[in-house]
C-alpha cells in the first residue's frame, strides 16, 4: 500500500495565518481598527491556560487584538453573565470565547447561549448550531470547521463515504457530524455506551477520534484506507487515535500535535475576522 499522506495541520494553518495577516492589515489601514478577539478563562485548569495563551499568541501574529478575562474557579453563572452581556455590547468585541471546560457548578450551555450569535465564534450556542445543522450561514464550532478545512485542502472526499465519529460533545463530536453530514457523509455517532465500537470502526471510510483518552482508538480496528482525524489532546502530546500503528493501515492521518489544533486555533481566527468584516459593512 502506498505510503499515508500526512494532513499536515501546521503547514496549512501557517500558510492561511499569512492570508489573514494582510486581511487584518489592510482592514487597520481601512479603519484605523483590529478584530478583537476575547476569551474568559474560568480558574487554572492547566491545559486551559496553555490553549489560551496559544489562542492569544495566534492572534498577535496575525494582528489581532486579544483580551484574557481570567475567573476564579469559585466564581457563579450570574458573573460569567454579566460578564458576557458585557462584551456582547461592547462594540469593540468581535468574538468571545467561553474556554471549555468551565468548573461543574457552573451552567456551561447557558454561557455558551448568551454570547451574541454575531460574536459566538466558536459556534456554541444553540443558536449558531441549529443554523448550522440547517446549513443557514454561522459560526461554526472551529474544531469542526478546522477538520473540514483540512479535508479539503488534502481533496479528501467526504461525499457519500460513511464517517464515525467517537465523541457526542457539544463543542466538537456533534458539530463535526452534523459538519460531515453537510457534506453528504453518512455518519455514526459512537460515545461511551456504544455497543461493538471496533466492528463498527471496521466499517469507516473516515474516523474522527474526538473521546479525550489516550490511544485508545487501536490500529486494528480500523480498514485499510481509512482517513483518521485525531482530535483528542491529551497529556503528553498525544490524541486518541494510536496512531505509532495505525498510520501503516490509513491512507491519509493527523498527525498529533500539528493535525488538528493549529486548524481550531486558526479557524477561530478567521472567524473573528468574519464577524468585523461583518460589523463594519453594516
Ligand atoms: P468530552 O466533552 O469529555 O466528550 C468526550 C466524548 O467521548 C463523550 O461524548 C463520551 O461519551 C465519549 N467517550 C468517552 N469515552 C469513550 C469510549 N471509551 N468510547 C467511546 N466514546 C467515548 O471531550 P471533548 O471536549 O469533546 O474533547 C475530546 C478530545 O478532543 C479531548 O482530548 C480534547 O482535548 C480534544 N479537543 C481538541 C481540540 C483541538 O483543537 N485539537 C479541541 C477540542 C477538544 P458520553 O457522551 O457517553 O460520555
Amino acid at each position: 500500500m502506498e505510503e499515508a499522506i500526512i494532513l499536515n495541520g501546521r503547514k496549512l494553518a501557517d500558510r492561511i495565518e499569512n492570508e489573514l495577516s494582510k486581511r487584518v492589515e489592510e482592514l487597520y489601514i481601512a479603519t484605523n481598527k483590529r478584530p478583537k478577539l476575547v476569551t474568559i478563562l474560568v480558574g487554572d485548569f492547566a491545559p486551559s491556560v496553555t490553549y489560551v495563551n496559544m489562542k492569544k499568541r495566534a492572534c498577535e501574529r496575525v494582528g489581532l487584538d486579544c483580551d484574557i478575562i481570567t475567573f476564579n474557579e469559585n466564581t457563579t453563572t450570574d458573573k460569567l453573565l454579566e460578564k458576557i452581556n458585557e462584551l456582547n455590547n461592547d462594540d469593540s468585541v468581535d468574538g468571545i470565547i467561553i474556554q471549555h471546560p468551565v468548573p461543574s457548578h457552573i451552567n456551561e450551555q447557558h454561557c455558551f447561549n448568551t454570547v451574541a450569535v454575531n460574536k459566538d465564534v466558536d459556534g456554541v450556542s444553540f443558536y449558531s448550531f441549529g443554523k448550522m445543522c440547517n446549513k443557514e450561514k454561522a459560526f461554526v464550532s472551529a474544531t469542526s470547521l478546522g477538520i473540514i478545512k483540512l479535508l479539503k485542502e488534502y481533496d479528501i472526499k467526504i461525499a457519500g463515504k460513511h464517517a464515525v465519529v467517537v465523541g457526542r460533545s457539544a463543542i466538537l463530536g456533534k458539530p463535526i457530524a452534523m459538519q460531515l453530514l453537510n457534506a453528504n457523509a453518512t455518519i455514526t455517532i459512537a460515545h461511551s455506551k456504544t455497543e461493538n465500537l471496533k466492528e463498527i470502526l471496521q466499517q469507516a471510510d473516515i474516523v474522527v477520534g474526538a473521546l479525550g483518552r489516550p490511544k485508545y482508538l487501536q490500529a486494528e480496528w480500523f480498514k485499510k484506507g481509512v482517513v483518521l482525524i485525531d482530535a483528542g489532546y491529551n497529556a503528553g502530546n498525544v490524541g486518541d487515535i494510536d496512531l505509532e500503528n495505525a498510520s501503516e493501515i490509513a491512507s491519509a492521518y493527523t498527525p498529533v500535535p500539528g493535525g488538528v489544533g493549529p486548524m481550531t486555533i486558526v479557524s477561530l481566527l478567521i472567524q473573528t475576522v468574519e464577524s468585523f468584516e461583518e460589523k463594519i459593512t453594516k
